[in-house]
């Protein structure tokens, strides 16, 4: 099985670098000990990157899914890498920053702009999507265009005060105690998981979640809104990250 790093605390979605060890190689791929690269799921696309082993030609992560309890690194390389690595060996992953830190910000937004739809409509959001720059949230009805620049003035209000994201991980049957009955989404909760990973925007949102977020709405940037448009069972609404790249603030 792969250990899941970049679960572990709010600080483990910001590391960028690490040594693991190589468990397995499948066909074209690589599994670790443990790993940061996120792996596709819950609407966010997988990671990219490279492995190497210390000092030698990098593999190049091209996908990255879960496979049960382990995590498959696609990687893409020369005949001569390929044989270079083995069951055992030391390696060193460094993830594709850029694309990982605007992950980080739009799955933040979408938990902030979830909870902002919920608390002025009571819709919640049935489910959301990443990619690129963009993300997309299917709402469980129609949304009136009138709430689009309140929803617009609530995510400018999260950068210029900018709100703590935190996480815990609450045991399973206290959570289905429910102190947190209400949530802006409607993705169940598998009846495996335990504990559940509760990711927390002061003030504003709790959600159980397994994705890679910011530390501070503030680090999300400006957004532009996009009109809902109809889908089945409800509209669509989406933004778009002004800044496609944006530094991360410093330690
Ligand atoms: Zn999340």
């Amino acid at each position: 099985m792969t250990e899941l790093a970049f679960l572990v605390d709010p600080t483990a979605a910001y590391i960028r670098s690490f040594r693991a060890r190589v468990t397995a190689l499948p066909p074209g791929a690589v599994v670790l000990d443990r790993t940061y690269f996120y792996p596709t799921g819950g609407g966010q696309p997988n990671d990219r990157g490279t492995i190497a082993l210390p000092g030698q030609e990098a593999a190049e992560v091209v996908d990255v899914t879960k496979s049960g309890a382990a995590v498959m690194h696609r990687v893409r390389a020369s005949p001569a890498v390929l044989r270079s690595l083995s069951v055992g060996a030391e390696v060193e992953g460094v993830l594709d920053w850029e694309r990982r830190y605007r992950h980080m910000r739009l799955h933040t937004g979408q938990h902030l702009l979830s909870a902002r739809i919920f608390a002025r409509t009571r819709l919640r959001t049935r489910k959301a999507q990443l990619a690129g720059t963009g993300a997309n949230l299917d709402l469980e009805g129609r949304l009136s265009p009138e709430v689009l620049p309140l929803l617009a003035a609530d995510l400018e209000e999260a950068l210029t005060h900018p709100r703590p994201v935190t996480l815990r991980h609450v045991p399973r049957a206290e959570w289905d105690r429910n102190p947190y009955a209400e949530r802006s989404g409607l993705v169940p909760l598998p009846p495996q998981v335990d504990p559940v990973r509760v990711v927390e925007i002061e003030a504003s949102d709790v959600c159980p979640c397994g994705g890679t977020h910011l530390r501070s709405t503030g680090e999300i940037g400006h957004v532009r809104l996009r009109p809902p448009v109809p889908v089945v069972g409800g509209d669509r609404v989406g933004f778009t990250l002004e800044e496609a790249s944006r530094p991360t603030p410093s330690e």
